[in-house]
């Protein structure tokens, strides 16, 4: 089967030249190690849909592994908000499901191993003189007093430190290592600290609690993982990561270290977002804004899309920043096969048909979807008066301008021809209303005579218009690297337009019972998606997933 599977990045490389060697024994099983302590966003899709994505290739298993080693962060809430995250991503992980805190026996067991074998000892300095003694990157840390305790003295100390005899902080368990190393992770890192805190799975059974770098190896060897993926600022910890499993001598996956996923005028961290969201910028964790799942998804996003996002990103060692026109692309091309069209008008200006009769009302045969004809069609009701948007008339023309104008025919879509004959404006001379005559003989899109209209464009009848909210998405940060940016608050750096709402939009009536969830493209304007969060039966809301066209892109160039 492996002969099968191109090697298309570096870790495929590696997993290919694993399984040649017979490391391993040929098998591929990786896993995917979130801490419960937030919601998943878009970096996290990119590993995700490495690590079970290759397991899936390779024919291999995948794990779902809660790092829940933080008692006072964790939280029930955010391993049933991860587990569904990562269901809606379209990843199955079976009976495969582990919690790092099932582990806090075997792993108390393992630090006991390391005492005895003189590779761990209880040290009691505070956290400022272990800093001072740490030493620099420049210059070699120094051994702390405690460290020639007898192994006897450690083992009673850490009994004492899990029997709950000490306060937070009193002492901690560190690896004998080498303070020294050039890598100051490996100057006798700490592996096990004091808690005095309830955990959300084990409750108030253990006073001490393992640190990440003494969990995730040990996690990784007890399920037999073969590759061991994470973001590349594990790197200096990788030896570390193996002198625990050499120490220890049991089964030794192997950690392997890529880019994380880097997204222009994006934030990638749970942490930067906690302050806008609780000053009110951001509505909550599943704000449209947000490139979390839940934000992503309340937005329009479709798990087909993000994972086609992360396929295309591939995967590199090195940094890289990603374009958001490629995220942006590709839900439109997801989108663009699959959303039924209708027509809604954002910012409506109305328009009467002086010559078409008061009280009658045509059904216009209107296609679903051009790009998939089994959606059928459907019929839009069309009346004397109609709205259209406000930017497809023009007072003023210049030449190409093809809508409308006075004196001018458009194209209804789906519709007849039209001919604006007066405008009319209130005092302040702002235009309210326009009238057109139309051409009886012009539908079905053209007319007898073969005259030519070049312009077309969407209306919604005026009687039958379902009068909805609509809200209007922009990037949230107007600077390509929020995270990296000198101004240290992100308040600063954000769009003031991220969001805009728009009230009295006038839609297409069958929209009035579209199920939230549900995404349509609005024709010539872009998709749009029912917010299931604010919409109420029979007055649905549209969130803007996305415009039919890059138009950031041109408004950068001006
Ligand atoms: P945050 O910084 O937003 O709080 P995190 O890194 O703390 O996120 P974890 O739950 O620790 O979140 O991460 C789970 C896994 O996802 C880790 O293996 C981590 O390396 C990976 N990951 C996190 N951010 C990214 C990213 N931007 N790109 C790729 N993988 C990522
Ligand atoms: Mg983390």
């Amino acid at each position: 089967m492996s002969e099968t599977v191109v090697s298309k990045d570096f870790i495929r490389e590696i997993i290919n030249e694993d399984i040649n060697t017979g490391k391993f024994d040929g098998r591929v099983m990786t896993r995917f190690p979130p801490e419960p302590n937030g919601y998943l966003h878009l970096g996290h899709a990119k590993s995700i849909c490495l690590n079970f994505g290759v397991a899936e290739e390779y024919h291999g298993l995948y794990n779902l592994r809660f790092d829940d080693t933080n008692p006072v962060k964790e939280d029930d809430e955010f391993v049933e908000g991860i587990k569904r995250d990562i269901q809606w991503l379209g990843f199955d992980w079976g009976d495969r499901l582990y919690f790092a805190s099932d582990y806090f026996d075997q792993l108390y067991e393992f630090a006991l191993q390391l005492i005895r074998k003189e590779k761990a000892y209880v040290d009691s300095l505070n956290q400022e003189e272990m800093r001072a003694y740490r030493g620099t990157p420049h210059e070699p840390g120094r051994n702390s007093p405690h460290r020639v305790r007898s192994i006897e003295e450690n083992l009673n100390l850490f009994k004492q430190m899990q029997a709950g005899e000490f306060p937070d902080g009193a002492h901690v368990l560190r690896a004998k290592i080498d303070m020294a190393h050039p890598n100051l992770t490996m100057r006798d890192p700490v592996l096990y600290r004091i808690r005095h805190a309830d955990h959300h799975r084990t409750g108030d059974r253990w006073c001490v609690y393992p640190m990440y770098d003494f969990t995730h190896c040990i996690s990784d060897s007890i399920e037999g993982v073969t590759h061991s993926l994470c973001t590349w600022e594990f790197e200096n910890n990788r030896p570390l990561y193996d002198w625990i499993l050499d120490e220890l001598d049991i089964y030794h996956p192997q950690q392997i270290e890529f880019a994380p996923l880097n997204l222009a005028y994006t934030v990638l961290s749970k942490r930067l977002y906690r302050p806008l969201i609780e000053q009110g910028i951001l509505s909550g964790w599943d704000d449209p804004r947000m490139p979390t799942f839940a934000g992503l998804r309340r937005r329009g996003y479709t798990p087909e899309a993000i994972r086609a996002f992360c396929g295309r990103i591939g995967v590199a060692k090195k940094h890289n920043l990603i374009d958001i026109a490629l995220l942006e692309f590709t839900i439109r091309e997801d989108l663009n096969k699959r959303a039924p069209r209708v027509m809604g008008v954002l910012d409506p200006l109305k328009v009467v048909i002086t010559n078409y009769s008061v009280d009658k009302t045509e059904k216009m045969e209107a296609v679903n979807n051009p790009e998939d004809e089994s959606q059928g069609k459907r019929e839009v009701p069309f009346t004397r008066e109609i709205h259209i948007e406000r930017n497809d008339f023009m007072e003023d023309p210049p030449r190409k301008f093809f809508r409308l104008a006075l004196g001018r025919e458009v194209r209804l879509r789906y519709g007849y021809y039209i001919t604006c004959t007066d405008v009319i404006k209130n005092d302040q001379g702002r235009v309210v209303e326009l009238r057109c005559t139309y051409d009886p003989e012009s539908h079905g899109g053209s007319t007898p005579d073969g005259r030519k209209v070049r312009g077309t464009i969407h209306w919604v009848s005026a009687a039958h218009a379902l009068d909805a909210e609509v809200r209007l998405y922009d990037r949230l940060f107007n600077d390509p690297e929020p995270d990296t940016s000198e101004d240290t608050t992100l308040e600063n750096l954000l769009n003031p337009h991220s969001l805009q709402i728009l009230t009295g939009c006038k839609l297409e009536p069958g929209l009035v019972d579209a199920e939230p969830g549900h995404i349509f493209q609005f024709e010539r304007l872009g998709y749009f998606c029912v917010d299931t969060v604010d919409s109420k039966p029979g007055a649905p809301i549209f969130n803007r997933t996305i415009t039919l066209r890059d138009t950031w892109a041109k408004k950068q160039k001006i």
